[in-house]
């Protein structure tokens, strides 16, 4: 499935790739692009047709993707601004005030500074995170112990490790690295990525093996998967 041709559709141009499947898919990736996957036999006039046809649907993907771009790109740092923690919305609360750091109570984040400059709220807020994150995968992580030992794996030890694209990774002796900003997504997304990346400890790569485990440990993971993309 690696061949792809761009196409013209009544929403733009788009990807086209042909599979085995036997109905055709339509995706629109996080940067607004069209992905096509068609049926060998389907001719590009009828995709294109049909493409016509999720035309409302297509507008609605691609303004929600744009929403969220916004949302990522306003991540504030001063009184009333939204941060998410385990899937809540919580407004942060910044005072200068004595012992300097971070609470979490009710709807909101207090957060006491020295300055209260919003790179010191960052900072704060981050360290914050990164604790709780730790916290979070440990607790999570721990409940896999024994289903490793009958399996003849390795225990899982977490850290977490910032990394720019990726939610985790696996490495060897049982090694797993999680994304601190993780935590800030609802609690299923967080055990969708360490269901897979305890998955990863016996099938290091994405094959058919690998998401037959997947399936039966996590069914629901496709799921978990599209709200944390979102
Ligand atoms: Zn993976």
């Amino acid at each position: 499935m690696s061949k792809h041709e761009n196409i013209s559709t009544p929403a733009g141009p788009a990807v086209l790739r042909r599979s085995d499947r036997k109905t055709l898919a339509i995706s629109v990736q996080p940067d607004g692009e069209l992905e096509l996957i068609a049926p060998h036999d389907v001719p590009v006039g009828d995709i294109a047709a049909k493409v016509g046809k999720r035309l409302r649907w297509i507008v609605r993907q691609r303004a929600a993707f744009a929403d969220m771009k916004r949302n990522r790109l306003t991540l504030r740092y001063e009184s009333g601004a939204t941060h998410t923690y385990l899937g809540r919305q919580y407004r942060l609360k910044v005072r200068c005030a004595k012992p300097v750091g971070v609470r979490l109570r009710g709807a909101y984040f207090h957060v006491c500074t020295n300055s209260g400059n919003p790179d010191e709220v960052q900072k704060l807020l981050e360290a914050w995170m990164r604790d709780k994150a730790l916290e979070q995968f440990e607790r999570r992580i721990a409940r896999w112990e024994s289903w490793c030992r009958h399996r003849r794996l390795p225990r899982p030890r977490v850290r977490v490790f910032n990394m720019r694209k990726r939610w985790g990774s696996a490495g060897a002796g049982g090694r797993i690295a999680l994304n601190p900003d993780l935590v800030r997504a609802p609690s299923i997304c967080i055990d969708y990525v360490i269901a897979h990346e305890i998955c990863h400890l016996k099938y290091p790569l994405h094959n058919r093996a690998f998401f037959r485990l997947l399936d039966s440990v996590f069914p629901n993971w496709r799921n978990a998967k599209a709200r944390l993309e979102s």
